[in-house]
């Protein structure tokens, strides 16, 4: 919808500047961070979540950014990683620890790797203790760290299962990540407060497991009496994960439409390019709805052939002049109102559901049959 618009943003960016999203799954509470080299465009995204991977790939596609590296943390036991559907997708390649065991990765990872984003890197360093292959990826200039499960914000991975050792992770904390610059800021795999980022310095004082005057023997004896329940998905997060997130046999299929070239933004709403539209609209299958207002369907920006006008304001009474068996486009002027139809179609039921990116503004830039309109 707002392509024109992106491209000039794009022309405008600092190419010294790096892109850093922060991005959330609420079912696991997993964060997501993608990380962005604006000169080069070659971005990574550590611990991708599979349910998020169309999220993901707008993102990349709206930020015109190309995926370079999948990096996991660590083998997780509550959710799937996106790394495989990634790969499938966009062409990427997976990164993670040799120690994880899993199968199926291009790359695996020890304690002193770099892995390249243009030209910026991220370090790794070999943080195990919550398991035996957690890694922890650190900025090339130390100003953010990556820590998985091993650092929470104000607390910690378990150490229960999954080789999980107290001990271990305490010496991991100390060395590897509370030696980094107090200023660098903590970016956690995951937080169950909606807390989103600490840095070094805060972990080393308020960290209440890890943090102040803390002994090995006064973490051990901590963790050992958290008397956590077993992960709901661990059953079948770390076997998926095992396998870079591919999933089994042929059970799976992709729940992406196959009615058109249509894709979905990163605010989640479907959309088709006009000349995707235009190469699907001479077999007659799919029904385009114009939202305007009469006097502009007969206005001087015309009208696409064969469309249905209902005004936005009484789409939901004139709901009954669509087939709900065939797929809908929605148009306007810009695309906007039309964003509202989609959504407001897809509350009513329809499956097939479309927004014309740029509405009749863009369709008749790109040369799409009009009818009625003021040459
Ligand atoms: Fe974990």
């Amino acid at each position: 919808m707002t392509q024109p618009l992106a491209l000039t943003a794009r022309h405008g960016d600092d190419l010294r500047m790096l892109i850093f999203r922060q991005l959330f799954d609420a079912t696991s509470s997993t964060y997501t961070y993608l990380l962005a080299d604006r000169g080069s465009g070659q971005a990574v995204l550590i611990d991708p979540v599979f349910e998020q991977v169309r999220r993901d790939a707008a993102l990349l596609g709206e930020l015109d950014l190309k995926l370079a590296w999948t990096l996991d943390t660590h083998v997780h036991a509550d959710h799937v990683t996106g790394a495989w559907l990634l790969r499938e997708r966009l062409g990427c390649r997976i990164a993670l620890a040799r120690a994880g065991g899993a199968e199926g990765a291009d790359r695996l990872l020890e304690h002193g790797d770099r892995v390249e984003f243009g030209p910026r890197w991220l370090g790794v360093r070999a943080t195990p203790g919550h398991t035996d292959g957690c890694l922890t990826y650190v900025l090339d200039d130390e100003t953010r760290a990556f820590t998985g499960d091993c650092l929470l914000i104000r607390g910690c991975g378990r150490t229960d299962f999954q080789q999980g050792d107290s001990r271990e992770l305490y010496a991991s904390v100390r060395q590897q990540i509370f030696t980094l610059p107090g200023t660098c800021l903590v970016y956690p795999a995951h937080d169950y407060n909606g807390l989103t980022v600490t840095s070094i310095d805060e972990e080393r004082r308020y960290n209440p497991r890890l943090g102040g005057e803390v002994s090995e023997d006064d973490f051990a004896g901590h963790m050992r009496n958290l008397n956590l329940p077993h992960p709901k998905k661990l059953d079948i997060a770390v076997p998926a994960n095992l396998r870079c997130g591919r999933p089994e046999g042929s059970a799976w299929a992709s729940s992406e439409p196959s009615w058109a070239r249509v894709r979905s933004t990163f605010g989640g709403l479907w959309e088709i390019e006009p000349h995707a539209l235009g190469e699907i609209l001479r077999a007659g299958q799919v029904q385009i709805l114009d939202v305007r207002e009469p006097d502009e369907f007969s206005g001087p920006l015309g009208h696409i052939p064969n469309a249905v006008l209902i005004p936005l304001g009484g789409l939901n009474d004139g709901l009954a002049q669509l087939d709900r068996e065939r797929p809908v486009v929605a148009v306007c002027r810009s695309g906007s109102r039309s964003a509202r139809a989609v959504v407001m179609l897809q509350q009513a039921g329809f499956k097939q559901v479309a927004n014309l990116a740029g509405g009749m503004l863009r369709w008749r830039v790109e040369g799409g049959a009009v009818e009625n309109a003021l040459e």
